[in-house]
């Protein structure tokens, strides 16, 4: 596995533009002329190589950061799409039709929560949400109907682990495709060495790492892209979530960098948990060994990428959680927002954000609680100072012990 480096892949890519620039020439365009009608219909046909038709379907910039992303997740082909969402919702509808079924894990983004359990049934496809870690229960799940299993690398927002060489076992016995969400874990887990079929990312996070736009990509063999890109079934094609050129440019010059990124999210986070635990905060990382899945985790990453930039507290309930946040804000500590990836530090309470679509019994079952914070951890340069400011936070919002408060 190791002999695989994601970001040789990215680097060694070479780009001359349309005028011998460093980078691709963006097309401005959405749509091409054809010199002869016959090309037009070949291209339609999807028989011409080469040949650009309606933006929709492909662009010339698309393509490229399709490419790089690819290369990234070691798979023949990517399409990349207008957000994250837009890349589930198309992977899922080409592959699950009416009267099919499929299995989630029960700990996963909230939209796709959403998409699974309240927008599918209505087309007939039924989800049966399961423990993705209790693998007889997903053996007793599987139906004649079901074709895949669904989960995220690191679920969001309780960081639970994925064994995805078990799951792919049990999908290769059972003839299912498994599609991993990888948005939590880019460059440190590479989800198809260990044997999942279909790798998402939602590019809104640490992909693009700018918080300045939505963006999404599936990535897995030719022949399953060219699906969903067929002019008469393709679900990205009909859905059409089609990313913006001038998007893809500037994600495609971010991605760039993602392997610097990465490290430090994951340094910065790996020391704040570190110190959280020994302050005796209910605090979860993948990177300490109290981690449930630490073992586990550390058997799937590319250790110089770590256990990645999120991190979570628990500080009992949401009144105590929003008061911390809103100090922490105060002393610029980071914002109170959802989203991840950013440079600076992103906290909100999961429950009543990005998992308020999961409903209040299924959230206590699963262990998202009210006070519980979810951290993604910026890129600071000094994360002692950082460290120090946040403790103080905490001393004066009671969250911790305040036996001696001292001034920022
Ligand atoms: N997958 C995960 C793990 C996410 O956290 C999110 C968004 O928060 C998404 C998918 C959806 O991505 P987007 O907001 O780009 O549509």
């Amino acid at each position: 596995m190791d002999h695989f480096n994601a970001a040789n892949e990215i680097q060694d890519l070479q780009y001359f533009g349309e005028f011998g620039g460093v980078n691709p020439s963006i097309s401005d365009s959405s749509t091409y002329t054809f010199l002869s009608a016959k090309t037009m219909f070949d291209t339609f046909e999807g028989n011409a190589d080469g040949c650009y038709l309606y933006s929709r379907h492909s662009s010339p910039m698309n393509l490229y950061l399709s490419q790089a992303l690819a290369k990234m997740e070691n798979t023949e082909a990517a399409n990349v799409t207008a957000s994250g969402m837009g890349a589930i919702t198309s992977v899922l509808l080409q592959l699950c039709k009416s009267g099919d079924h499929l299995i989630s894990s029960r700990t996963i983004y909230g939209g796709t929560y959403a998409f699974l359990k309240n927008f599918l049934p209505s087309f007939n496809i039924q989800t049966s949400f399961v423990d993705i870690c209790n693998f007889e229960s997903i053996k007793k799940a599987i139906t004649p109907q079901t074709r895949v299993i669904y989960c995220e690398s690191v679920s969001n927002p309780l960081l639970e682990v994925a064994d995805l060489r078990r799951l792919s076992e049990i999908c290769k016995q059972y003839n299912l495709k498994l599609i991993v969400d990888n948005t939590f874990a880019p460059l440190s887990i590479s989800p198809t060495l260990l044997g999942a079929d279909i790798v998402i990312h939602s590019l809104t996070k640490f992909i693009n790492g700018s918080s300045d736009t939505v963006g999404g990509v599936y990535c897995g063999s030719q022949e399953f892209i060219n699906d969903t890109k067929n002019v008469n079934t393709g679900a990205c094609m009909l859905l059409g979530p089609t990313m913006d050129s001038f998007r893809s440019a500037s994600i495609l010059k971010n991605m760039r960098t993602l392997h610097i990124r990465m490290k430090q999210h994951s340094y910065n986070a790996m020391y704040l948990a570190e110190r959280f635990e020994k302050d005796g905060l209910k605090v979860t990382y993948p990177g300490l060994k109290s981690h449930k899945s630490h073992e586990l985790m550390k058997s799937m990453i590319h250790e110089e990428y770590g256990f990645g930039g999120l991190l979570t507290l628990d500080v009992g309930t949401v009144e105590k959680a929003n008061e911390l946040m809103e100090l922490m804000q105060h002393e610029n500590l980071g914002y109170l927002a959802v989203s991840l990836g950013f440079y600076k530090t992103l906290f909100s309470c999961s429950g009543s954000s990005t998992s308020s679509e999961i409903p209040e019994e299924e959230r206590t079952a699963i262990g998202i609680s009210d006070g519980l914070i979810r951290f993604s951890i910026g890129l600071d340069h000094d994360i002692e100072r950082t460290y120090r400011k946040m403790k103080e936070c905490m001393k004066k919002t009671g969250v911790l012990e305040s036996e001696n408060i001292s001034i920022f």
